[in-house]
This record gives C-alpha cells, sequence and structure tokens, in this order.
C-alpha cells in the first residue's frame, strides 16, 4: 500500500493550501474530497434531482463522471469546466448537505481509496483519517479558531470581488462547523492517533514545516 497523509479540518483552517503545497513539494498524489461532495451536489442541482432524496443522490454519486485537470487546477463534470461553480458558497451549503446522508458517503468511498498509488496520497477532508484512510502513515487534525478562519475566508472573498461583511462569513462558519460536526454520518472530529495543530497563529510555512518534521519520525 502506498503511503498515505491525511489532513483534516474545519474549512479555513488552510488544510486545502498546505495539502497541496506538500504534495507538491512530495511528488505525491493529491485528493480533494471536498470536490467530491461538491461535485455531487453540483451534478444533483444540474439534473434537478432534489437534494432531499438521499438513494437519487447516491446515484449520482455512485456514478460522477468527472475529471481533474491537476495542470491547470481545472475540475469537469461531465465535459464541463466547473473550476468557478465548484468553489461559490452555494455550492459548499448544498455540498454539506448531500455530505449529511450516509448513502452518498459509502457510494463515494471506493473513489476517494483508488486515488491511493504510488508514490503516495496527500488526503484532505474532514475524515480521510477516521473512514477513508484508517491506516494512514501520518493523520493531522488542521484548526483554527472560528474568527481567524472566518477572517481568511472573508479576505479571500473581498480579493475575489464578493461583497460581504466578517460577521456574515463568521455567523456563515460557525453554521458549517455546527452542521459537520453535530451531524450523525462521519462528524467532523479528529482520529484517535491524529496529531492536532492549531493554525491560528500558524503561517502556511510553519504549518507545513511543522508537518514536514512528524512525516519524517
Ligand atoms: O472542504 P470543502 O469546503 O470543499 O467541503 C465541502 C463540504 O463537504 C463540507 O462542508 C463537508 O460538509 C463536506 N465534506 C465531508 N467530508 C469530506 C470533505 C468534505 O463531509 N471528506
Amino acid at each position: 500500500n502506498a503511503p498515505v497523509l491525511t489532513i483534516d479540518g474545519p474549512s479555513g483552517s488552510g488544510k486545502g493550501t498546505v495539502s497541496t503545497l506538500l504534495a507538491r513539494e512530495l511528488g505525491w498524489h493529491f485528493l480533494d474530497s471536498g470536490a467530491l461532495y461538491r461535485l455531487t451536489a453540483l451534478c444533483a442541482l444540474s439534473h434537478g434531482v432534489s437534494l432531499d432524496q438521499e438513494s437519487d443522490v447516491a446515484v449520482l454519486a455512485e456514478h460522477l463522471d468527472i475529471r481533474f485537470d491537476v495542470e491547470r487546477g481545472s475540475v469537469f463534470l461531465e465535459g464541463d469546466d466547473v473550476t468557478r461553480e465548484l468553489r461559490t458558497e452555494k455550492t459548499g451549503a448544498a455540498a454539506s448537505r448531500v455530505a449529511a446522508y450516509p448513502a452518498v458517503r459509502h457510494a463515494l468511498l471506493a473513489r476517494q481509496r483508488a486515488f491511493r498509488t504510488a508514490p503516495g496520497l496527500v488526503a484532505d477532508g474532514r475524515d480521510m483519517g477516521t473512514v477513508v484512510f484508517p491506516d494512514a502513515t501520518l493523520k493531522i487534525f488542521l484548526t483554527a479558531s472560528s474568527e481567524e478562519r472566518a477572517r481568511r475566508r472573508y479576505e479571500q472573498l473581498r480579493d475575489s470581488g464578493v461583497g460581504t461583511s466578517y460577521d456574515e462569513v463568521l455567523s456563515e462558519v460557525i453554521a458549517r462547523d455546527e452542521r459537520d460536526s453535530s451531524r450523525a454520518a462521519s462528524p467532523l472530529i479528529p482520529a484517535n492517533d491524529a496529531r492536532l495543530l492549531d493554525s491560528t497563529h500558524l503561517s502556511v510555512d510553519e504549518v507545513i514545516d511543522a508537518i514536514r518534521v512528524d512525516l519524517q519520525k
């Protein structure tokens, strides 16, 4: 089995940035598992399938026709470039709804595990260390205070020209955390053997340095 580094945590903890950079540095594959939930949600919306219908959404998840263009950072759903749509708040909110369904999570399991090939995999998500890769080589659980995560998200949105307020972003961050950690199916909790890393006062480089040290142990 190829080595796997799992990086789980709430949105805004910096796990996306950190895992992308580490995968590049190690020359390993990269799994953005959140993208699979986002793609499932987009697929349901585009086919007019109600997000309330667990089994219908699970069938879509099972048969997702997707392609990742790693070089360009583009994502295709049924041949259409959905890179921009994938990152919107609307898609994120829909993703967190479909992610609460056990049948959807189950449908995506084999697809996620298939990313584990030589020379190794960096897997970014919520349940990478607890459910998808319980035998991972190293498990990181990255956190940061809600205020700091909202601040990062707010700056990102502002820089990309989206008009919103910090308070609005903070209340969305808190609502999403609440939904992700209180759901019955794979709630957001650290694996017993995960290393907890609080990035509130750390730069991206400092987080990567800390993980690199752990990887070499
Ligand atoms: O990480 P990202 O914001 O792209 O994830 C979107 C949503 O997908 C999250 O809010 C969460 O509900 C869900 N998700 C999940 N399990 C994962 C990755 C994402 O439930 N491994």
